[in-house]
């Protein structure tokens, strides 16, 4: 039942560790996580940003030439006089190396005010940059300047010199958003997903006012395709929703489906990057129920080893537990719960080695009841075995941790004392056969006595003659009329 307990006791133990060696993993795991999570979102921001720096470069690089060429004032691009007309449409196809590009505008060739011409001419110094553009960035789907003169120059070309093409480009968001009403402060704009109306998908447009001696000139534009945008926030085992969203918090990209001018709601942010002065931002939103299950996941091995680490030291103490148990049953007598006549020889043995070499004084004492034979005799062995129990139990309470009491023959008892001479010893016999007079045994009136042998060990002798001295004074005890205790 001990056993039982302190086995339980451990297990209990066990228990408490695991649950605390889950919860450091757990949390450890979960560091792990954020940590791992921060810097593939920090990673994905430099790489947007970087996207985004380069595209911006570009845009302003294309602002410089253009307005440069403006106030230059001179009406010298070579690729001007080969513009052809066509009904009330003018155009030029421009091909440099392998990149195509096309100006064309509403209205007759020699109509055109002469601002006009002259920004055609300035327009027309873009090609170079428009080709390293295209060239550069194999994502970008169109790099165009629109003009608020109805022309736009635009590469790839296009069939702009339709009208229906040209008209609808001041629909378009890269127009709309850019243009003064919407955008007053001329400045850099990344406009909403839109859908492409010459067939290239959905498109986010990075769009530039061009304002020229303080007049509003057109807009320069970038656009870039939705499968670019969501290629940046490719997921990379994050286990929770991406998004790339405007200024106005407009979905533009995202690892999640999502539709067009959707808004992402920003109470349930767990996460934000900005980008360029919040023109764009990296949302991520956590999800709980797939982060629990990466940790899990991610801590399985470390769990593993722990409740393995525990089951081999729940399997060790159970091992050590039982060894003891073995070892008692071995030593010990199973009625009487005292050291056995082999247990009793081998500690006595250590004893005596220990009492010779620091010159210490042990005593023996052999206890024999009184004649037994009468007791199984008149009251049956069930009485007999109560005796010896009741007997034993005296014999533990009376003598002390360091001492060894055994059960050496039937109804015989040897106890070995430590640090005791003959004289102490002998009055804790005689302690103990008074007490032992004194019991009674249920539903009998027995009386039991005790004879006893005591004496004294003397220096280097062997342990069989100190027993033998000992025995032959019970003996003397038992011939002198028993219940007493002989001391030699
Ligand atoms: P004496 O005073 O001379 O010692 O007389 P005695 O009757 O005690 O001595 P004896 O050696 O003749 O008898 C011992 C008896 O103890 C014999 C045996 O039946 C009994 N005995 C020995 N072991 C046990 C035991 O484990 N249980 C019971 N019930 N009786 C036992
Ligand atoms: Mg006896
Ligand atoms: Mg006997």
């Amino acid at each position: 039942m001990k056993n039982i307990f302190r086995l339980f006791n451990i297990f209990i133990l066990l228990l408490i560790v695991l649950f605390i060696g889950l919860n450091y993993i757990y949390i450890k795991e979960e560091t792990n996580f954020n940590k791992n999570k921060l810097q593939k979102l920090t990673d994905k921001t430099k790489y947007i940003n970087e996207y985004f720096s380069i595209n911006k470069a570009f845009i302003f690089s294309l602002k410089d030439i253009l307005t440069n060429n403006l106030q230059i004032n001179e009406l010298s691009h070579p690729a001007y006089s080969e513009i052809k007309e066509k009904e009330d449409t003018y155009n030029i196809l421009c091909v440099l190396d392998n990149i195509e590009s096309s100006l064309s505008g509403i209205g007759k060739l020699e109509e055109l005010d002469l601002d006009i011409v002259q920004e055609l001419h300035s327009v027309l110094y873009l090609k170079p940059l428009f080709k390293t553009i295209l060239n550069s960035m194999h994502d970008i789907q169109w790099v165009y300047y629109t003009s608020a003169k109805n022309f736009l120059y635009i590469a790839p070309s296009n069939e702009v010199w339709k009208k229906d093409f040209l008209t609808n480009i001041y629909k378009k968001e890269s127009w709309t958003e850019a243009s003064p009403s919407n955008n007053p402060a001329n400045e850099l704009i990344l406009t909403k997903l839109y859908q492409d109306s010459a067939g290239k998908g959905y498109l986010a447009t990075l769009s530039l006012p061009i304002v020229n001696n303080e007049q509003f000139m057109g807009v320069l534009s970038i656009d870039i395709g939705l499968k670019t945008l969501n290629s940046m926030i490719h997921q990379d085992n994050l286990s929770g929703e991406l998004y790339l969203v405007n200024e106005d918090n407009e979905i533009i990209a995202s690892s999640e489906n999502f539709k067009l001018n959707d808004v992402l709601e920003q109470n349930n942010t767990t996460f934000e990057l900005s980008i360029f002065n919040d023109m764009i931002k990296l949302v991520y939103i956590e999800n709980h129920k797939e982060k629990t299950i990466s940790i899990i996941k991610n801590s399985l091995v470390q769990v593993l080893l722990l409740i393995f680490i525990l089951s081999i030291i729940y399997m060790l103490c159970y091992l050590i537990i039982l060894n003891r148990k073995v070892e008692k049953l071995a030593n010990r007598d199973s009625l009487s719960s005292l050291l056995n006549r082999r247990a009793m020889r081998r500690e006595s043995e250590k004893l005596v080695n220990i009492a010779n070499r620091y010159n210490q004084d042990i005593s023996l004492l052999l206890l024999d009841i009184d004649l037994f034979k009468n007791v199984n005799d008149t009251y049956g062995h069930h009485i007999g075995d109560l005796t010896i129990k009741e007997v034993a139990k005296i014999l533990s309470k009376n003598t002390r941790e360091s001492d060894l009491v055994s059960r050496y023959g039937g109804e015989e008892f040897l106890i070995m004392l430590s640090n005791s001479n003959s004289k102490s010893a002998y009055s804790l016999a005689e302690r103990i056969r008074k007490e032992i007079s004194n019991l009674s045994i249920e539903n009998t009136d027995l009386k039991i006595t005790i004879s006893i042998g005591c004496t004294e060990y003397k220096k280097e002798e062997e342990l069989d003659s100190f027993i033998n001295r000992v025995d032959l004074l019970l003996y003397k005890a038992k011939d002198q009329g028993r219940n007493q205790t002989v001391e030699g």
